[in-house]
């Protein structure tokens, strides 16, 4: 039977999901760079300062004990003794020095003699001191300077210019006469230990930068250039970093964004470097986005489907129910009226021929009134049922009163309907009816009228009404054809 839709269900199935996966999508996103900020503020005011402020603490603790003992030096009665005696016995305070610096565990032990300009370290004799030497310049700095001791750092001629802290501590003679400058020098391998131990737990970036912008000492595993003014994103900054001496930044390289927070070492004169790849710490939460986003998207389409499933039940149920008579099932006349205008629009673009047949029961009142309504149904029933047989897929058949029926036939022309009438007519007067093993005979009477192609269909119907009238006065259980209009 011809199928019609009431109401159309894509579109709200469309709404639907565009009102579903905005709402995901947008309370997903929405959740999404709230915590991106709150990971950000947590890196930028807690994270990194506290790393910073962690490795600054532990440098500083590994730092006053060398002092402690360039202090010890310096007020050694023998070291001085030794000096003011002449400094004739080099290997006396080659062993002195060497016995300090294996001690202590110290990378290298040294003394600045004022007098004699001679630079001596567990060794012996390493070389003369010169102010118009530009490695020699720290000695002439700590000879003027104010106060006990100063930390440097600088690379070690005594060990392969490897780079190390020393500890230069000024000593004086017993009246107080300043006559050099002694200490030991750590290697900065601890400090690196410390850089490579806080980056592999933190995954974060940490290494030191002097006054120049140049990256000085950094764990095994920093990415950075030596001069910070060439590294990518970071470059442009170093000027303003560097004036600023400590604060937080934010720079792009590699197309990720990365923090920074800087602190100035004035013990080491050194700029401490933490930085975060913030892609790296928006791992997890970038991880949890798909996630959500993945089940908003199931849900999102099980809830689709869902609605799909339901709808096109339920549209099936009620456009039966708008469209169908409930006694014989055929087509109502409301659908009939639809389907006919689809039919003739169709006929517009591609005339074929349609036809008309009404059908009417004959007598069928008597059969009312003397079985009973019930039965009166049954056999309308049957009627239709046998109506409904004799048709094509595509042809359209309706209950349109009573005991009347009206069979829409396309692609059917007058001999043709004529034909299918006949057939339709005698099917229906040689099928045995009976009630309660009593026969009842039931016949139809039909008239016939086709489309002309410029009528209303209202028209075509009346012209097979009347058809169906000749019918009846011709004796019933009849086929009239009508006259076409003229
Ligand atoms: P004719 O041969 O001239 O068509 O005679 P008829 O008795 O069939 O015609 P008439 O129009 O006088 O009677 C039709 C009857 O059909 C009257 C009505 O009560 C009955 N009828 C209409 N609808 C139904 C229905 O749904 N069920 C039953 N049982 N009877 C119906
Ligand atoms: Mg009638
Ligand atoms: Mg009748």
């Amino acid at each position: 039977m011809t199928r019609f839709r009431i109401f159309d269900r894509r579109g709200l199935l469309l709404l639907l999901s565009l009102l579903l996966s905005t709402g995901f999508f947008g309370t997903t996103m929405v959740g999404y760079f709230v915590s991106k900020q709150a990971i950000r503020a947590a890196i930028v005011g807690q994270d990194l300062p506290l790393t910073a402020s962690n490795i600054y603490s532990e440098i500083q603790k590994d730092l006053v004990r060398p002092v402690l003992i360039s202090s010890t030096m310096a007020h050694d009665t023998f070291l001085r003794d030794w000096v003011l005696k002449g400094e004739s016995n080099v290997p006396e305070m080659a062993r002195y020095l060497h016995e300090m610096k294996e001690r202590y565990g110290a990378f290298s032990s040294f003394f600045v003699s004022d007098k004699s300009a001679i630079y001596y370290t567990g060794d012996g004799v390493l070389k003369h001191v010169s102010p118009s030497e530009e490695r020699d310049a720290w000695y002439y700095r700590v000879r003027n300077m104010k106060s006990d001791y100063e930390i440097n750092v600088d690379p070690d001629l005594a060990n392969a210019d490897a780079l190390t802290i020393f500890i230069n501590y000024r000593v004086f003679d017993f009246s107080g006469k300043y006559i050099g400058a002694t200490g030991i020098g750590l290697t900065v391998d601890a400090v690196r230990h410390l850089i490579t131990e806080y980056q592999r737990r933190f995954q974060r970036t940490i290494y030191f930068v002097d006054a120049r912008g140049q990256v000085v000492l950094f764990g095994n595993q920093t990415g950075r250039v030596p001069n910070l003014r060439n590294a990518a994103g970071l470059g442009p900054l170093v000027e303003r970093i560097l004036r600023d001496k400590a604060g937080s930044y934010q720079f792009m390289a590699d197309g990720d964004n990365h923090i920074l927070n800087v602190n100035y070492l004035p013990e080491l004169k050194w700029y401490l470097f933490v930085e975060q790849n913030e892609e790296i710490a928006l791992a997890g939460i970038r991880q949890t986005l798909y996630v959500n986003l993945a089940i908003s998207l199931v849900v999102t389409l099980v809830v689709l489907l869902l609605t799909h499933l339901v709808l096109s039940r339920y549209q099936h149920r009620i456009e039966e129910m708008a469209s169908t008579d409930k006694l014989t099932g055929l087509l109502n006349r409301h659908a009939f009226t639809i389907l006919i205008d689809k039919l003739l629009a169709e006929y517009r673009r591609t005339p074929q021929p349609i036809s008309m047949l009404l059908v009417d029961i004959d007598h069928f009142k008597e059969i009312n009134d003397r079985y009973g309504h019930l039965v009166g149904d049954r056999v309308l029933r049957d009627v239709a049922a046998l109506l409904r047989g004799g048709l094509r897929e595509s042809d359209i058949a309706v209950r349109w009163g009573g005991e009347e029926f009206l069979l829409v036939l396309s692609g059917c022309d007058h001999p043709e309907a004529q034909r299918i009438a006949e057939n339709v007519r005698g099917r229906i007067a040689e099928t045995p009816f009976e009630v309660a093993g009593q026969p009842i005979a039931v016949s139809i009477s039909i008239g016939v009228s086709q489309y002309d192609g410029v009528e209303l269909s209202d028209q075509t119907v009346g012209r097979a009404d009347t058809a169906l009238h000749a019918a009846k006065k011709g004796g019933r259980n009849r086929v009239e054809l009508a006259e076409s209009q003229s």
